[in-house]
């Protein structure tokens, strides 16, 4: 394990935004992590974990502690079960099973970051969420350590689960997927890649800024609130849908973040709807 000082997290986010670390790790397995978590605790140092960084927004600060980002290879298929460790791609994940010829999340193709993200947050796209197809987890929570858990444990809801309010974190994951058919998996896959660079507006983001209100869409408020396109310094509301927040090239957090002020305020003052932040940022401290 080898911790790295005054690391720029800006490398490790879709956004391309966030300060240095004081410290930084990259962990490839859980004993990594637990070590990681060692070196903390014994420094009495805060912590942050991560995966893929496209579902957040480090502070233009950095962070003042032991940022440890997971990343890892490891999947294995058991019959029509798929177990990755935690810092496994999602298109590592949905080409494994595409290899093994199981069916039930090829949606998922083209969904970026990593299964640890993606089962903290209910990641899902095109029908299908992590809580549809979740077997068990493998979690560490302070106070409890390493164990497996059941999907209940999450209090799955639309993009969150009880780990986006309490601390811990994923280490692997298995899915329950079924036997299917070569060919259709496949072709499926393909589908799916092409509808996503349909819809995707392009453009350094993290996907949706805004979860989506109950019956509506946050993009469709935004724009109606006559901000779509609109620019503040290097971040801009997309042109092509209201709802992905863009990095221009040098945006900083603070640009975002007073963008997503301005949206939200314009979207409560005009429609009476609250916003609710699907991105999550991470300050300095
Ligand atoms: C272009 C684009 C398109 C997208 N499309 C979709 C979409 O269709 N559907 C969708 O749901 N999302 C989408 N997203 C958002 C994002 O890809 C997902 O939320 C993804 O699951 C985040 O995974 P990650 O590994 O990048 O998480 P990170 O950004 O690294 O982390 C996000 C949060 O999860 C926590 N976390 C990460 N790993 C762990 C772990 N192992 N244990 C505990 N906590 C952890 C972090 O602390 C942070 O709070 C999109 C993003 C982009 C950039």
């Amino acid at each position: 394990m080898k911790i790295l000082e005054n690391q720029l997290l800006a490398p490790f986010t879709t956004y391309q935004i966030g300060g240095p670390a004081d410290y930084f790790v990259e962990a490839a397995s859980a004993e990594e992590v637990t070590e990681a978590l060692e070196w903390a605790a014994a420094r009495d140092m805060p912590f942050y974990v991560f995966g893929g960084g496209s579902n957040l927004l480090f502070d233009d600060a950095g962070f003042r502690g032991l940022v440890i980002r997971l990343r890892a290879e490891g999947v294995e298929v058991d019959g029509e079960r798929v177990t990755a460790e935690a810092g496994v791609m999602m298109a590592r994940l949905v080409k494994a099973a595409e290899e093994a010829e199981l069916t039930g999340i090829e949606e998922w193709n083209g969904l970026p970051g990593t299964v640890g993200g993606a089962v903290t947050g209910n990641a899902g796209c095109f029908g299908v969420e992590v809580k549809d197809v979740l077997e068990s987890a493998t979690v560490w929570s302070p106070g409890e350590g390493v164990r497996s858990v059941g999907p209940e444990f999450f209090e799955y809801h639309y993009r969150s689960s009880r780990l986006k309010k309490e601390t811990g974190i994923v280490l692997a994951a298995t899915f329950k997927l079924a036997r299917g058919e070569a060919t259709e998996i496949t072709a499926k896959m393909r589908e799916i890649a092409r509808s996503r660079i349909q819809k995707q507006p392009p453009g350094s983001s993290t996907g949706s800024f805004f979860k989506n209100p109950e019956g509506d869409s946050a993009g469709r408020l935004i724009e109606a609130a006559g901000l779509k396109g609109h620019v503040l310094g290097k971040a801009q509301i997309s042109p092509q849908h209201a709802n992905f927040f863009l990095n221009r090239g040098g945006a900083t957090a603070a640009e975002l973040l007073e963008l997503a002020d301005l949206a939200q305020a314009e979207v409560q003052k005009q429609f009476g709807v609250v916003l609710e932040q699907e991105v999550v940022f991470v300050p300095e401290e």
